[in-house]
């Protein structure tokens, strides 16, 4: 049975409550959304049929900031994995200490399946449905699993014209051409990266000789294969997406199996590779493991057979509660979820200053910038952990929660 992730949301958050010793209506308060809506999205589909969706979005909580969070277009999309996702953004923009709560969006459909003209009109009328509740200064949506740039592009349109001016900075991960950040695309994996290479400093593992496994090969994966191999040296022996995985002792060329991928639609069969599946790549004697597709993937059944020195958390929620304590007895070094992946809203929100102001960064300042944010969040969650004697996770949820909940004190809610 997969866990229900917002349970694991929760138990997170309680873990936090108990070292902190939080005040029982303080962690109730956190414990929930603050606002939540679903609708029925009806659309008309290529065949000339009506098909109804059903849309999510989910505002965490919002005492740092308009609500930041992305989009996910997915056939097993449940209220609870949007609530779950919500709840992590919050505690993501707060750990990178960018002024911002957290949201996330979601519509179960298959994107797979559906042609160009049909997700079009299912991202316009998303936002017609949540026109009054998202904005600038409200709720900031963003590309998430199978939503991408053009997406952001439809809704941004859509959300102008609703509007009756131009509001780039409604929505980010949007293309170049209306507004979207160089080095938005790929500033997940940048920011991984960071948090890899600050990890690979005290463990003192040498990144140029670093083997690697990337489970998971959309945006963020193939982006983080790409960079670590170009950027360090690093080897990546090990790919998968939905369909299976592929590995190669002797070294991957990760832009040769994304183009395998765009063409055939999955790594697999990938020429010169042997067949791996998805279970078992997470299992490979490798340095780093980078679970970077989606939730619930090392569990209580399988931490105790990995074998990387260090998991990247690409993913969002890819270890449970169970796993991670596993995972400490053993020293792995875990660089969690909100901390590992933060780097794409980070650019998020230099792409939101940027539309705010009219005025457009260099590739260069937007690197550095990042680099910046997430090496200091780095060193304070590292700090946190060596100092409590505690685990890089719980570090980060508490230095975020911390955060969090002197905002709503200093605006009165507590
Ligand atoms: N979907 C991404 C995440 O989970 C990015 C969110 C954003 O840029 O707002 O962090």
């Amino acid at each position: 049975m997969k866990k229900n992730i917002f349970e694991v949301a929760c138990q997170q958050l309680d873990l936090v409550a108990k070292e902190l010793k939080l005040e029982p209506e303080v962690h109730r308060l956190l414990r929930q959304p603050m606002r939540e809506f679903r609708f029925t999205l009806p659309v008309r589909m290529d065949s000339g049929k009506v098909k109804i969706f059903q849309g999510f979005r989910v505002q965490y909580n919002d005492a740092r900031g308009p609500t930041k969070g992305g989009i996910r277009f997915h056939p097993e999309e449940t209220i609870d994995t949007v609530r779950a996702l919500a709840a992590w953004m919050t505690w993501k923009c707060a750990v990178v200490d960018i002024p911002y709560g957290g949201a996330k969006g979601g519509v179960i459909c298959n994107p797979k399946e559906m042609s160009k003209g049909e997700l079009e009109r299912l991202s316009r009328a998303y936002i017609d449905k949540i026109f009054l509740i998202i904005g600038p200064d409200k709720d900031i949506p963003a590309p998430d699993v199978y939503t991408n740039p053009q997406i952001m592009a439809w809704m941004m349109d859509e959300y102008s014209k609703l509007k009756g001016y131009n509001s780039p900075g409604v929505i980010t991960g949007k293309p170049l051409s209306i507004g979207g950040s160089l080095g938005r695309e790929e500033a997940t994996a940048r920011g991984a990266l960071f948090t890899v290479r600050e990890a690979a400093k005290h463990l003192k593992l040498d990144l140029s000789k670093a083997t690697i496994a990337i489970q998971g090969y959309g945006n963020a994966g193939s982006f983080m294969a790409i960079l670590t191999k170009k950027l360090f040296g690093s080897k990546i022996v090990a790919i998968s997406d939905s369909r299976g995985g592929i590995c190669g002792p002797k070294g991957l060329d990760p832009q040769a199996v994304l183009e395998h991928k765009k063409k055939s639609g999955s790594v697999i069969d990938f020429p010169g590779t042997k067949k791996i599946s998805n279970k078992d790549i997470l299992e490979l004697k490798v340095d780093i493991l980078c679970p970077c597709a989606l939730e619930n993937v090392i569990t209580e059944e399988n931490a105790k057979d990995i074998q990387a020195k260090i998991i990247a958390e690409i993913a969002n929620g890819p270890t449970t509660p169970e796993a991670d304590k596993i995972l400490s007895q053993k020293k792995t070094f875990v660089i969690p979820d909100i901390l590992c992946n933060s780097g794409g809203v980070v650019v998020s929100y230099f792409e939101w200053v940027q539309n705010n102001s009219g005025y457009y960064w260099k590739e260069k300042e937007v690197c550095e910038r990042l680099d910046e944010n997430i090496t200091n969040a780095f060193a304070t969650v590292f700090d946190v952990s060596i100092a409590r004697k505690i685990d890089l996770r719980l570090a980060a949820y508490i230095i975020a929660v911390e955060r969090v909940i002197k905002t709503m004190r200093m605006r009165g809610w507590i």
